[in-house]
């Protein structure tokens, strides 16, 4: 990320007001129900290593929510190795990387207790409007992000809520929840 390191006080923030609506829809989730499914977990998971959460701290994030259900124990045995391997500290060390808009629109559609998945595309339509409203979104410009929606421009969808959230002109479309998040942390500090 360009802003470098984000440590963990600073995510419920920008959460807010730096992610995008499919990373706010995660983090939120995880807020109300102590727990994220698989999907979800890989989803935000690479997010927030994207944008420069140590593993160290993103552990004590999943342990601290997840702990609210399950005791320690579990934890640590059911989620925490994975969590270490997305980091690339078990297994093959592999480094895994956040996953791209497409990847997301395109590739397992969420189910029921699901919150992973593109809102612009796996939302409900009423459903999305409400929400787009309860952000603040203006009614026109609520109708200008709807109408990509139904054209299924997902990430022109996104890239409009982009500019209205921050006031600005996008340089290039949406195509990464990661360069969505650094665009918003440029526009931001400036
Ligand atoms: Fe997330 Fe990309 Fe969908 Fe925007 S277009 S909500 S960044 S998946």
């Amino acid at each position: 990320s360009v802003g470098g390191k984000v440590t963990l006080d600073q995510i419920d923030g920008l959460s807010k007001t730096s992610y995008p609506l499919c990373m706010r829809q995660l983090h939120t989730a995880m807020k109300e129900n102590h727990h994220l499914k698989h999907f979800g977990r890989l989803q935000y998971g690479l997010f927030i290593k994207g944008i420069g959460l140590s593993l160290e701290e993103a552990l004590i994030f999943w342990r601290s929510e997840f702990t609210k259900l399950m005791d320690v124990d579990k934890f640590d045995k059911q989620y925490a190795y994975n969590i270490r391997h997305s980091y690339g500290k078990e297994g093959k060390r592999q480094d895994y990387t956040p996953y791209s808009c497409m990847k997301i629109i395109m590739s397992n559609p969420p189910g029921p207790g699901d919150h992973h998945g593109c809102p612009f595309r796996h939302t409900d339509a009423d459903l999305l409007r409400q929400r787009l409203a309860a952000y603040r979104i203006p009614k026109k410009g609520i109708d200008e992000i709807m109408e990509f929606v139904k054209e299924s421009h997902y990430q022109l969808a996104c890239t409009r809520y982009f500019e209205l959230t921050h006031g600005v002109t996008a340089s290039s479309a949406i195509n990464h929840p990661n360069q969505y998040f650094d665009e918003s942390r440029q526009v931001l500090q400036d």
